[in-house]
């Protein structure tokens, strides 16, 4: 019998072939091919083989993989083939170019394939895999699994550095901030996102707040204009004071934690802030029946003590701190945001 084209399923098929797809993008961009082809606009299988230190069998199926997923072109270039990045391969996998996802790319393979390759304990046990897949016990997730080595955090936090470059304006520019004077971005890590909001706001400054261990690595991550609006802060969000500032930007930190640990931290930013004050949380936001996207609810697999949430589960959270959210913005970039301002605690209209 006839099978009809509707009944092949297309989307498990792509998913078959999923893991083999993120790992040939991995593998290209650990063996620096898209900065190969970068460095000379095209060059032969052989040419890249050799820069690349590996053999010419594995290179050209590694390139030609490459080529069907749509990260690099092969033409003909006086009768014979060459390779070059395609245009979305220049602007985001060339490790030093602005936008650059390579930091991520590299934090995934090295640090998230691991993980997910002992996702059937992570569901059977409900608990990370850390200690199985990098043979460490890691009661604090930054402490120990990615500051304990430098060179596991240079790689977390050059992750976190691309993301940030990347969404960063997106999330800066999401919502109409020009009351605020001084920021402070809790956990703000490399400071990339903190020179985004300088940039798309020139009348504030923002101290980025975050663990001794990454703030020592700060200028490792500086642009390469520095801007004297940005500042920097070591400390522990749970405990330690925190700087004074009439916004505090909360990128990609509530996922990370329990609900009764976020209480600890939330309890001390409404101490801090007076009426008025703003909390700017962004994440990817669940939507309110929890099936998409998928992206944070394949990240939730990890198995980290945190949780994603949905718009509701974040209000609820921070309105037991006095905090009302005022604007929600999706973005379409890889993160979203919401604007919470601190109550008058005396104000009954609510
Ligand atoms: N906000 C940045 C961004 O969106 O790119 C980084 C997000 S990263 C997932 C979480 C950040 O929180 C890391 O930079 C980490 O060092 C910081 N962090 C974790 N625990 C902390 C603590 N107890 N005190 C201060 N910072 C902490």
């Amino acid at each position: 019998t006839e099978c009809s084209r509707q009944d092949i399923p297309h989307s498990i098929i792509s998913l078959l072939d999923g893991f083999k797809a993120s790992k040939t993008l991995f593998t290209a961009s650990k063996l620096k091919v898209f900065d190969v082809l970068n460095s000379s606009n095209s060059q032969t299988l052989e040419e890249v083989a050799g820069q690349i230190n590996a053999s010419v069998l594995g290179t050209e199926r590694l390139l030609e993989a490459a080529v069907s997923l749509g990260l690099l072109e092969r033409v003909k270039q006086q009768n014979t083939s060459v390779y070059r990045n395609t245009e979305q391969a220049s602007r985001f996998l060339v490790s030093d170019s602005p936008e650059s996802l390579n930091g991520y790319i590299l934090h995934c393979n090295d640090m998230v394939w691991p993980l997910f390759s002992h996702l059937e304990n992570a569901v059977r046990e409900g608990t990370s895999q850390h200690e199985r897949a990098f043979g460490k016990k890691n009661e604090e997730v930054f402490q120990d699994a990615y500051y304990s080595k430098d060179e596991v955090k240079i790689r977390f936090m050059d992750a976190m550095h691309s993301i940030a470059r990347v969404t960063g304006k997106d999330v800066a520019t999401a919502f109409e901030l020009s009351s605020y004077k001084t920021a402070c971005d809790i956990g703000g890590c490399t400071g990339a996102m903190a020179y985004e909001f300088t940039k798309a706001h020139p009348g504030l400054s923002v101290i980025v707040f975050d663990l001794p261990q990454v703030i020592e690595m700060r200028r490792h991550f500086q642009p390469k204009e520095t801007d004297d609006r940005v500042s920097f802060v070591a400390g522990d969000f749970f405990k330690d004071d925190l700087p004074k500032a009439d916004l505090y930007i909360l990128a990609r930190i509530l996922h990370d934690w329990s609900d009764e640990k976020l209480h600890v931290l939330l309890s001390k930013l409404s101490k801090m802030c007076t009426p008025g004050c703003g909390l700017l949380v962004s994440e990817i936001f669940l939507d309110e029946e929890r099936k998409r996207p998928s992206r944070a609810l394949l990240q939730a697999l990890s198995m980290t003590e945190g949780k994603q949430r949905s718009p509701t589960e974040y209000r609820d959270l921070l309105e037991k701190h006095g905090f009302t959210p005022k604007h929600i913005k999706h973005t379409d970039n890889l993160l979203d945001a919401m604007l919470f301002v601190k109550e008058d605690p005396n104000d009954k209209r609510t």
